[in-house]
């Protein structure tokens, strides 16, 4: 499994059978601050612009708005299984699914998305291509577990993580992402201080992509089976926007992974 960086997008080699992709703020319409790939209708960016952009991501995997399916994201650890029924849902920004970080498939059909500023995105199959995730992991849904929520899910289909396939994309690093008490403690409580570098006597670095892949671990996922891109949103500013170094207004990026149709 390996990433490329492309003009719009970081490409993720999961499998053969699979598409994952996580956009740059490149080849989009957007005007400043939100130039120019911004696919959030949430930023104050003009509505014909966003559709133009998500159009425009989605086709670099051949693939279009009617497939997507993109949740009401509320930094939580629900994740849920959705089926062809639920094609087109929140693509345009309506009728999305309901407060939910995590999506799984095992249709060909469905395309699934999630909006990103600097959390973790992280992109699951396995060895076989039998479903496609993709989560949704800022610190709540870190410190939440909803990576392990995830695996739970995936086991009770009968798919065991020691085949597990992931991928963890780009979000702030541990280089620029400074964190108080309240949050230290959170991870603290859920994964332990090991993601976590003290900073002063009051703050800390926290690796939010590290723990991910810790609780990827604890799971059963194979640590061999698991990428991670290690680029950080917020030191390149170049590829991409970051809500913690540049503040709300600006654009946000999306991750997408599908099954390609056989
Ligand atoms: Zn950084």
């Amino acid at each position: 499994m390996r990433f490329r960086v492309e003009e719009s997008r970081v490409v993720f080699d999961v499998h053969p059978s699979v598409s994952a992709w996580f956009s740059t703020r490149r080849g989009g319409v957007s005007a400043p601050p939100f130039d120019t790939l911004n696919l959030s209708y949430g930023v104050g960016d003009a509505a014909s612009a966003v559709n133009e952009n998500r159009r425009r991501i989605l086709d670099t995997a051949g693939r279009d708005l009617a497939d997507l399916v993109m949740p009401h994201q509320v930094h939580g650890n629900r994740v849920e299984w959705v089926t062809d029924a639920a094609r087109g849902r929140g693509a345009r920004g309506a009728q999305p699914i309901e407060a939910t970080d995590g999506l799984l498939t095992d249709s060909p059909h469905v395309v699934l998305g999630l909006g990103f500023a600097d959390c973790v995105p992280i992109f699951l199959t396995d060895r076989e291509a039998r479903f496609v995730g993709l989560l949704h992991a800022g610190w709540r849904g870190t410190a939440a577990k909803i990576a392990e929520r995830a695996v739970t899910l995936i086991k009770a289909r009968g798919i065991s993580p020691a085949d597990l396939l992931a991928g963890i994309g780009p979000s702030i690093g541990p280089c620029c992402y400074e964190v108080d008490q309240p949050v230290h403690d959170a991870i603290v409580q859920a994964i332990g201080d090991q993601p976590l570098a003290p900073k002063d006597a009051r703050h800390w670095w926290l690796d939010l992509q590290g723990a991910n892949r810790l609780i990827l671990e604890r799971a059963g996922v194979w640590p061999e089976h698991i990428l991670e891109a290690g680029l950080c949103t917020g030191c390149r500013r170049d590829l991409f926007f970051s809500y913690r170094m540049e503040g709300r207004r600006t654009g946000r990026m999306g991750g997408y992974i599908c099954l390609n149709a056989r």
